[in-house]
């Protein structure tokens, strides 16, 4: 883990709060893996203070891709950077999800959480059976589609609006056996609110279900135990350092 400056190759407005940044850098593209996260400093004076962090949405070559939905102050800033424009950057961060060979993976992506498993697909497609659930409030937000479609064929998509797939909430598609999805010989990752998360590790139970947790979090390297997450058996786990990938029946969620 190093900190970098990364030049700001490409910004991409994919919906009205949600951008995508291409940013260059050899060190960290290289060896970025799916599941890990780098954390950006906003702005060069004191406010915001602390980094934030973001997951890798890709890689490719010596760049990477970042998506984020503007928040708050820091990802109001962010948004407002500009192409040639350097960031500091500290990462890869976190750890990494295990390579996996001739599995079926189901993965679940609301929202922006939709970013991060596209990273995941590109790495894990060619070695594994890929099922996609995706769903956002609307077409618009329903963002990197194209790029999915490159991946696999098998895909399902929701919006709440109804303006395309079918209408409803993602996890709504968790009753359709028609997707592959069943209650066995499955490995299940899914990335967005916590609802969604909850009501995913609530329908497979006893089924392993890899959730991608976003926790306000402060240094990022385990130090200072802001991301803290509450294990059922007891004691804590650090989302930037044990996570932020992990099985959602070990923790308090
Ligand atoms: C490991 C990890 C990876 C992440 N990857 C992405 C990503 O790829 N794309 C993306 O859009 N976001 C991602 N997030 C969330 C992102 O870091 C926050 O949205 C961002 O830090 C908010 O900063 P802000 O200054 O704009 O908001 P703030 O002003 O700090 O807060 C504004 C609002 O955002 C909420 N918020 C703050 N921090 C988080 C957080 N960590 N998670 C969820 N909500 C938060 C607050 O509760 C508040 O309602 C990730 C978070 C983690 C921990």
């Amino acid at each position: 883990m190093k900190i970098e400056r990364a030049e700001l190759i490409k910004k991409l407005s994919l919906s009205d709060t949600v951008f995508a940044f291409d940013l260059a850098s050899k060190t960290i593209a290289r060896k970025a893996k799916p599941g890990q996260f780098i954390q950006i400093r906003i702005f060069d004076s004191f406010d915001p203070f602390l980094r934030r962090p973001f997951s890798f949405a890709s890689v490719l070559g010596d760049r990477f891709r970042i998506v984020f939905r503007v928040r708050g102050k820091g990802t109001k800033i962010l948004s407002q950077c500009h192409s040639g424009q350097y960031l500091d950057i500290l990462g890869p961060l976190g750890k990494p999800i295990a390579q996996l060979q001739n599995q079926r993976l189901v993965l679940i992506g609301g929202g922006v959480g939709i970013a991060p498993l596209f990273f995941l697909a590109q790495r894990l497609g060619p070695s594994n059976h890929l099922t996609l659930l995706l769903g956002a409030k609307n077409r618009k937000e329903l963002i990197m589609l194209k790029d999915f479609k490159n991946l696999t064929k098998n895909i399902a998509l929701t919006t709440e609006d109804g303006s395309f797939g079918k209408k409803g909430k993602v996890t709504d598609l968790l009753r359709n056996s028609e997707f592959g999805i069943r209650d066995s010989g499955l490995k299940i990752f899914a990335c967005g609110p916590w609802p969604m998360l909850r009501a995913i590790q609530k329908r497979f139970g006893s089924i392993p279900v890899y959730g991608f947790l976003e926790e306000r979090m402060g240094c990022g390297t385990g130090i200072c135990f802001c991301c803290a997450v509450k294990k059922k058996d007891g004691g804590y786990l650090r989302v930037c350092q044990e996570g932020p990938v992990v099985n959602l029946s070990q923790v308090e969620i």
